[in-house]
């Protein structure tokens, strides 16, 4: 299945100069949607993973089906002021300004398996803070599985030493 031809391209989205990668119609498509979280899952059905964690919003539409595909659990990691107990928080660096995310301390036990989940890898910073928050819980981060990999703007750089998986990579 042709999983590319899915994705529609917008120009000057969400500004004048930037290509969106827009994944509504493959979300909206049955076959395109279980060809794409089957293939986000296909590496990781032997590898042991307790826990899949996945950062809002985009990251939890693929977190729990592939939760669910592996046998795992699925933790999400937030924007502040959405989870209610204690929490890691990490701040990290926007364009402009900076964001921060956020895990329930209690969210990943010690040494359990993790997969991290999201439907883009662009620049790497959501998933930067992702794997730094998974390390403050001693998680076994055993690797990332995006949809779509931005090669261009250097993400994977930042991945390191973790295993990084993608479906569809645009140059
Ligand atoms: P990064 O933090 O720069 O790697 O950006 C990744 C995040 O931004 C992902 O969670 C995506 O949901 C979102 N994102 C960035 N660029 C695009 C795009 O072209 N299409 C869809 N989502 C995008």
């Amino acid at each position: 299945m042709d999983l590319r031809s899915y994705v529609r391209d917008i120009p000057d989205y969400p500004k004048p100069g930037i290509l969106f990668r827009d994944i509504t119609p493959l979300l909206a498509d049955a076959e395109a949607l279980t060809a794409a979280v089957e293939a986000m899952a296909a590496p990781f059905l032997d590898a042991d993973i307790d826990v899949v964690a996945a950062a809002e919003a985009r990251g939890f539409i693929f977190g729990t089906p592939l939760a669910m595909r592996l046998g795992a659990g699925f933790v999400p990691i937030r924007k502040p002021g959405k989870l209610p107990f204690d929490l890691h928080s990490f701040a990290y660096q926007l364009e402009y300004g900076t964001d921060e995310l956020q895990i329930h301390v209690d969210g990943i036990k010690p040494g359990q398996r993790v997969l991290i989940v999201d439907d883009l890898l662009a620049t790497g910073g959501t998933v930067g803070a992702c794997l730094r928050l998974l390390e403050k819980c001693d998680a076994k981060i055993v690797g990332c599985s995006f949809l779509i990999h931005l090669e261009a703007l250097g993400g994977e750089a930042r991945m390191e030493p973790y295993d990084v998986h993608s479906v569809l990579k645009y140059g």
